[in-house]
């Protein structure tokens, strides 16, 4: 194995644990952090971040589907996880050999689960108003009703908000509806006699925005990872997060382009002037959005230096005329910092017009994750 060969991840997990910090100051008392840690934890690598987490404490997590919660549990993760997304029957012997807890999408899922016939541990999904996944929350009677099914063994009641990252009037407005929504399903349920489930319902946002609402878990993602979705944008909460990714790749050759002169695929950057260009070893095939063709930079050696030509899968092409400290295997920060400049996810993000935790989620799996 070479590390850091071609293309790493660095993970920095005093930065975690400083964010995990910064949540549990933000979050009531009783409140505990289950971080999502879904599609890899959001690139990051799943085994490392959730063994550094389960460390600081963590107890809970959530993921998007069954295979994610069964590399978890073949990781050493013994708390709970909660899967987000729906799971296939045959895949339900799955949810009790591995002892996971599935969401209930709807009334009829709810039934099929119990079909299965053996004990399953399950969170209600309510739906308030994404119209994603969840019972819609004015069927209280059909929301009852699943309390009813014998096999369900019901330890939550959840609920996602769609526009908690924006704070216009609008939005607000909207977000407390959906609070208000979920509030009155949890109010049905007690009145019924039926107790004993956990609430949660926000995710970064919902916890930046809106640091005074009152759950049981916080389903915290992006920003656990110390990332916001886009570049500066300004919480409810103050909270100082710190980037724990960092992606690095490696100069391969470096060699002049010549005034006139064209490069790459298609032959799309062509040499005003005289140039020396070098080639990096990490490619739209490990994440590199191909859209940053002719548009990114990267930090070499503290320089901060601009993707030239297309994108390739495996590599891509830098401009680092002028810079006389450049050799063949010199570190290439995509993401990071390097002394006093920094390309932080929001960024590449803005550049490749999507948000960080689309970049995040799609490093690829030819990168290696290094925890430092
Ligand atoms: C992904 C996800 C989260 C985490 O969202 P972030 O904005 O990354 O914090 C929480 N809840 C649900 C249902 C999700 O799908």
């Amino acid at each position: 194995m070479y590390q850091k060969g071609r293309a790493w991840i660095e993970l920095n997990m005093e930065n975690l644990s400083h964010n995990v910090k910064q949540f549990q100051k933000i979050l009531p008392p009783h409140c505990a952090i289950m971080p999502a840690v879904k599609a890899n934890a959001y690139g990051h690598g799943a085994d490392l971040i959730c063994s550094a987490l389960e460390h600081m404490g963590i107890k809970d997590f959530c993921v998007a589907s069954a295979s994610e919660a069964v590399e978890l549990r073949k990781a050493g993760i013994s708390g709970q996880i909660l899967i987000l997304g729906y799971t296939s029957p045959h895949q339900f012997p799955v949810l009790a050999d591995y002892h996971l807890t599935q969401t209930v999408i709807d009334y009829s899922y709810a039934k099929e689960l119990n079909d299965y016939g053996k004990p399953l541990c399950v969170h209600v999904g309510i739906d308030t108003g994404m119209h994603r996944l969840g019972e819609r929350s004015e069927n209280i009677e059909n929301i009852c009703q699943i309390w009813k099914l014998k096999n369900l063994k019901i330890t939550g009641l959840y609920s996602h908000l769609c526009v908690s990252d924006g704070n216009s009037d609008a939005e607000r407005k909207f977000t407390f509806m959906q609070v208000k929504k979920f509030y009155s399903v949890a109010d049905s349920l007690h009145k019924k006699g039926i107790h004993g489930f956990k609430t949660h319902m926000q995710g970064s946002y919902g916890v930046l925005n809106y640091p005074s609402l009152k759950f049981d878990y916080a389903r915290v993602g992006i920003a656990l990872y110390g990332a916001f979705s886009a570049p500066q944008e300004k919480t409810v909460a103050n909270a100082d997060l710190k980037p724990v990714l960092s992606l690095k790749s490696r100069i391969e050759c470096i060699k002049p382009l010549h005034s006139g002169e064209a490069l790459g695929y298609g032959l799309t950057f062509t040499a005003a002037d005289e140039m020396t260009i070098a080639a990096v070893s990490i490619g739209y095939a490990d994440g590199i959005p191909r859209s940053l063709s002719n548009k990114g930079n990267v930090l070499v050696n503290g320089h901060k230096t601009a993707i030239i030509g297309r994108i390739c899968m495996d590599q891509l092409l830098i401009d680092v005329s002028g810079l006389s400290d450049v050799s063949p295997g010199d570190e290439v920060t995509l993401i990071g910092k390097y002394q006093n400049q920094e390309i932080l996810a929001s960024d590449m993000a803005l550049s490749a017009d999507t948000i960080s935790n689309e970049i995040l989620s799609r490093l690829g799996s030819r990168l290696e994750r290094i925890a430092i």
